[in-house]
């Protein structure tokens, strides 16, 4: 028999299967508080009847994902960890300190297939989608190495999570959860290439959070060229189902923009960016480029940057230039795990 990974199993599903053995209902409660404690071994679930630990061990088990390697930036406020997974695949996750809290930036893909012209994810595709497991073990293992209980969780790693639905739901469920990390879902960030008719899923779901929709353009004829899935869908379905969104959830959106040197930094492009936003409830993320080893991209000079806010603001829109934490870490979009599996070798810690 197969034995399920109580990681991520819906408190619902626990309590029937643990019922259906003949247990009373609140043992699963009992089960659930040690996992998102962090613990993994059965007989250390000590307010459980011995029989049950020992039951639990024949059907059951903990997922679990092991950290390889970290690294700290010099300004010491970001970590960037690379964890193996138990068939082997390396992902990485980042850990931010604020002001206001401590954020994990989840990955929820091995890798992914997006093609976004300047990211390092996307360069050998995706391997697969993650399970709700492997993501809040992400967020279980920062905490517990962190010693600090995490705050403000973004799915914003490597992967593309509207391609990886249920899963991700299920992961921003348990982080809810009291019995989980009791995060509030306004907390909780889901950052997406704009896969349109998912958008629409995501608004009919009803969960408080925050969709950030990655942009980088605000002309088809760019984001074609930068964004492959924008070929799929354009800007004008892309900017329907946005609007749709803050409608029926009444969130305020977030539109990421990376601005590249030469590309999409001009005068034309912020133009362009307010007659298409302009109408629309929203934020903007302005993302200086990273530069990555494979791509040939440079982030533009810093009067450009403020340029280019300062068009936005001048017509209304609020922006951010986002502060950079961990730049000196590779911490950027799949780049320290690119460097490791190239190098072939994880160092342990
Ligand atoms: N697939 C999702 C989530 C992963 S990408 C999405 O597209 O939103 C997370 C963010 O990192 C995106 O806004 C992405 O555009 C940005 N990013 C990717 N490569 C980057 C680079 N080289 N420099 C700066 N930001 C980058």
């Amino acid at each position: 028999m197969e034995r399920i990974d109580l990681k991520g199993l819906p408190l619902k599903k626990l309590e029937g299967l643990i019922e259906g053995k003949g247990w009373e209902k609140y043992r699963a409660k009992q089960v659930m508080r040690w996992v998102y404690k962090g613990v993994s071994d059965f007989s250390e679930m000590t307010n459980l009847p011995q029989k049950l630990r020992r039951e639990l061990k024949e059907w059951a088990y903990v997922g679990n994902i092991e950290i390889v390697k970290k690294h700290i930036s010099k300004t010491g406020y970001t970590t960037k960890y690379l964890f193996k997974l138990d068939d082997g695949n390396i992902i990485e996750t980042v850990y931010m300190k604020y002001s206001y809290g401590n954020s994990v930036c989840v990955s929820s893909q091995v890798g992914c297939n997006m093609g976004c012209s300047f990211c390092a994810s996307t360069i050998d595709g995706c391997v697969r989608n993650l399970s709700a497991s492997e993501m809040i073990d992400q967020v279980l293992k920062v905490q517990k190495d962190q010693c600090q209980k995490i705050t403000h969780v973004v799915v914003m790693g490597s992967g593309e999570p509207l391609l990886n639905y249920d899963e991700v739901i299920k992961f921003l469920k348990v982080l809810n959860s009291p019995l989980g990390f009791n995060i509030s879902f306004r907390r909780m960030t889901v950052s997406t290439c704009g896969i349109v008719p998912v958008i629409y899923k995501l608004a009919d779901e009803n969960l408080p959070i925050t969709l950030s929709v990655s942009l980088h353009a605000p002309m088809d004829s760019l984001r074609n060229r930068i964004m492959p899935i924008n070929k799929k869908f354009p800007l004008h379905e892309l900017i329907e189902a946005v609007k749709f969104y803050v409608e029926r959830t009444g969130r305020r959106i977030t539109f990421e923009y990376v601005l590249i040197k030469g590309l999409n930094d001009s005068k034309l492009c912020a133009e362009n960016l307010v007659k298409l936003i302009r109408d629309i409830n929203c934020h903007v993320n302005l993302i200086p480029a990273n530069p990555i080893a494979e791509r040939d991209i440079e982030r533009p000079k810093p009067e450009t940057i403020n340029e280019f806010k300062r068009l936005l603001e001048q017509n209304g829109i609020k922006v951010t230039v986002r502060r950079e934490l961990g730049r000196d870490i590779d911490a950027a979009c799949g780049q320290l795990r690119r460097k490791v599996l190239k190098e072939g070798v994880i160092n342990p810690l």
